[in-house]
């Protein structure tokens, strides 16, 4: 087995890290070199082990190496691993989007299968301006999403990034995307939340000819740093879409899968929209697949029509769609969600954390404590900036005493899996505690 000194060796000669400052990376840290990992937590090669504060970015939501995903992605091994979804199918990808759409809000009933959080959002998207081009709308075409939101890494899905820091390297390729100002989570009382709908409406009404959909990560934008909204925002952007037939995204990439409380966020707030966009979660942190469901309106526009058949067809496709291994393992997602009462479950585990993040809120230095479901966050600095210092020594302290966290710039959040055992998680609360206080000496 190689030594941890030599993978940190190769590693830094030849890894490029994602979102990762790589002179500093270079200079000072190594990382966790992981050599296992089981349920809430991580082992490295020297047998220590980390509570995995954010389910490895969100995806792990039942644990690490749960037994019946890692059965289930055995099983499927064995039997094939891959073939095109294209004039085939096969039992995974069909009794997947049965059951997908069995869980989903109503009224979304159809299944379009990608490879992670990105692609579910960049199909999606095309999607939209396929369907209007498809009725005879090309004109529709443009998308309004909200300052603050995070969709995904390739080109469209990040354009409907309302994140200055992720948007500056790509400013001049990005699509002419139409940012609204967040319902403000910030301010208290009911007037920032009337302004930021006051601003869609207005957006949405003037300029609904130019428009594809309105795009929204819904309750909570997750990367921009656990910005929560009331509901009542998704409802209404809802009927705006619907008043002017236009089409509505929901993003659970991060929400899906019981994260903010209900399976769904939009379920949540009552809504069904026209695309829903799921990963992570999906399947379990075990492989990258992801979904768009998508509802009969939607589907119909690629049906018979003017035009010839071959060009209403979605023009879209990936290698990897539909792959059985990630199918079966979504399947058993699905299963253990319904068998070990996952989101039931989970709610005294949402309870402490928001306990947690309320009394953290009361540390001078600390503001904005929030929580939702199984998310609790706070700010180390006013307004919490990308590069923030704060949390960084938050990461290095939480290291130290056995937790990986991650903050997002200065905001310290928790994620972990859903059904991280009740032990676990008040010790991973605890070293949250113990390691914003020593940040902030
Ligand atoms: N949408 C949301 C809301 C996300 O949070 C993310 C990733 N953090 C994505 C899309 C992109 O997902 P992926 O990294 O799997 O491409």
């Amino acid at each position: 087995m190689t030594s941890r000194e030599d993978l940190v060796r190769l590693d830094k000669r030849h890894v490029w890290h994602p979102y990762t400052p790589m002179w500093r990376y270079l200079d000072e840290v190594d990382p966790l070199v992981i050599a296992r990992a089981e349920g809430a937590r991580l082992y490295d090669v020297d047998g220590r082990s980390y509570l995995d504060g954010n389910s490895s970015w969100w995806v792990s939501s039942l644990g690490h190496n749960h037994p019946r995903l890692v059965a289930a992605l055995k099983a499927q091994a064995d039997r094939f691993c891959h073939v095109s979804l294209a004039g085939t199918t096969h039992e995974p990808a069909a009794r997947l989007a049965e059951e997908l759409v069995q869980a989903a809000p109503s009224g979304l009933t159809h299944v379009f299968y990608g490879d992670n959080g990105s692609t579910a959002v960049e199909a999606a998207m095309k999607l939209c301006v396929q369907l209007w081009q498809n009725e005879g709308r090309p004109r529709r075409r443009r998308f309004v999403a909200l300052d603050g939101a995070f969709h995904g890494e390739t080109i469209g899905a990040a354009s409907l990034c309302g994140i200055e820091v992720f948007r500056r390297p790509f400013a001049g390729v990005l699509l002419d995307c139409i940012h609204v100002p967040a319902p403000d989570p910030g301010e208290a009382g009911a007037a920032p939340f009337a302004r930021a709908f006051d601003a869609l409406e207005r957006i949405v009404r003037q300029q609904h000819a130019e428009i594809a959909a309105v795009v929204l990560e819904p309750r909570v934008q997750g990367a921009s740093g656990m910005r929560i909204y009331a509901a009542d925002y998704v409802a209404r952007a809802r009927a705006l879409c619907d008043e002017q037939d236009l089409l509505l995204v929901l993003d659970e990439v991060f929400t899906g899968y019981g994260r903010t409380g209900p399976m769904w966020a939009s379920a949540g707030a009552g809504v069904t929209p026209d695309l829903l966009c799921t990963a992570k979660g999906f399947t379990g942190g075990v492989l990258p697949m992801s979904a768009t469901l998508a509802t009969d309106r939607v589907f119909a526009a690629f049906l018979d029509g003017p035009g010839a058949a071959s060009e209403r067809a979605f023009h879209y496709g990936h290698s990897y769609c539909g792959n059985p291994l990630g199918a079966a393992v979504a399947r058993e997602v699905l299963a253990v969600y319904r068998d070990e009462d996952v989101l039931s479950r989970a709610a005294p585990k949402a309870a402490r954390i928001a306990e947690t993040f309320r009394r953290l809120g009361d540390l001078p230095g600390v503001s904005q404590p929030r929580s939702l479901g199984m998310i609790g966050a706070v700010d180390l600095a006013p307004g919490g900036s990308y590069l923030g210092q704060a949390g960084w020594r938050v990461y290095e302290e939480a290291r130290r005493l056995g937790a990986y966290l991650r903050p997002l710039g200065d905001v310290v959040y928790v994620a972990p899996p859903l059904n991280i055992p009740d032990g676990d998680l008040e010790e991973l609360l605890d070293i949250v505690t113990r390691s914003v206080a020593t940040a902030l000496e």
